[in-house]
């Protein structure tokens, strides 16, 4: 690394000024940068996910923020409430539902549903030793939830004709056998999703869109490989494309930003990804030549 490495700067912007925003998976990783962002950035954010604790301790952080000037969005802000938390599972329609409800008889509308929550599941990556009740976990969270999560969003979007809808994939939407079978599926069926939901909602004025990052040591890539977040961070750039940088969840919440924004009001059906490069390449080849000679 050179330096590059970024921090959510304390300048008032408003990109997403009026715009209200509801992030699954809200209190960790990438949907907590999100949050800090799309409120840097004007909008007003509820951060939906299961760890209340967590999720109620970034509202408190972000407000405090707020009262200090780092974020420039409450301003005119009549109500102050600019960011909220809800306790939600996404895999739980009657808690979706009622997300989507509180949100409308709070702020009176939903500009933006960035169903974003998500679990790695078993690190196991065998057909032989897959579990059904792991496959029906990560399903359940990543797919169903996304599902639920558009579902309800797009309730009360289709009759205000606008609205943006965008999920969380990951590279292993496009790159095989990097992550576990039932990861790697569920991250393919939120793409299908996105692009048939594109399809639907076009007629309405709504955009729908995909962002799929690699590795960047989040919590949840944390937890999964055991390792600390310099260890992470080490092997993701060893891995990387494009050196002398290392991802990090701004860089998710970035294109979070841009793909919410009015400057991607063209923009719908896209798979976004985020990942230096990672993907467009396959190194097996030269790395078996080296091997032979070395
Ligand atoms: P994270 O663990 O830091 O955050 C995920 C959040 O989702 C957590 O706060 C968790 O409590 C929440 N969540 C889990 N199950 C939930 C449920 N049933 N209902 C509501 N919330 C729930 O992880 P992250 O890295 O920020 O992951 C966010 C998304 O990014 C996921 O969809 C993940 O698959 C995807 N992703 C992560 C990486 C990575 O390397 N970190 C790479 C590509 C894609």
């Amino acid at each position: 690394m050179n330096g590059k490495s970024t921090t959510t700067a304390p300048i008032a912007m408003s990109r997403l000024k009026g715009k209200v925003a509801i992030i699954t998976g809200g209190a960790s990783g990438f949907g907590e940068m999100t949050a800090k962002v799309f409120v840097q950035q004007g909008a007003k954010v509820i951060i939906a996910d299961v760890q209340d604790e967590k999720g109620i301790s970034l509202c408190n952080e972000i407000i405090s923020s707020s009262n200090n000037h780092a974020y420039g969005n409450n301003d005119d802000d009549d109500d102050g409430e600019f960011i909220s938390y809800v306790h939600c599972n996404v895999s739980d329609e009657t808690d979706v539902k009622n997300l989507i409800d509180l949100t409308i008889s709070k702020h009176g509308k939903l500009d933006i549903m960035f169903n974003n929550a998500g679990i790695p599941g078993d690190l196991d990556p065998t057909i032989v030793g897959a579990t059904s009740d792991n496959f029906n976990k990560v399903f359940n969270i990543n797919v169903y939830g996304g599902f639920l999560g558009a579902k309800h969003a797009a309730r009360v979007m289709i009759p205000r004709k606008s609205g943006v809808i965008l999920f969380t994939a990951s590279v292993a939407s496009l790159v095989a056998g990097e992550s576990p079978h039932a990861y790697t599926m569920s991250k393919h069926a939120i793409i299908g999703l996105m692009k048939n939901l594109c399809v639907e909602m076009g007629q309405y004025g709504i955009r729908v869109n995909a962002i799929s990052p690699c590795g960047v040591s989040t919590p949840l890539l944390s937890n999964a490989l055991g390792m600390d977040k310099e260890s992470v961070d080490r092997l993701i750039c060893e891995s990387a494309v494009l050196k002398g940088v290392a991802p990090e969840a701004l860089d998710v919440a970035n294109a979070a930003l841009f793909l919410a924004s009015d400057e991607a009001k063209f923009v719908t059906g896209l798979n976004f990804v985020v990942d230096g490069g990672y993907s467009v390449t396959n190194p097996s080849f030269s790395m078996a030549v080296q091997n032979m000679f070395s």
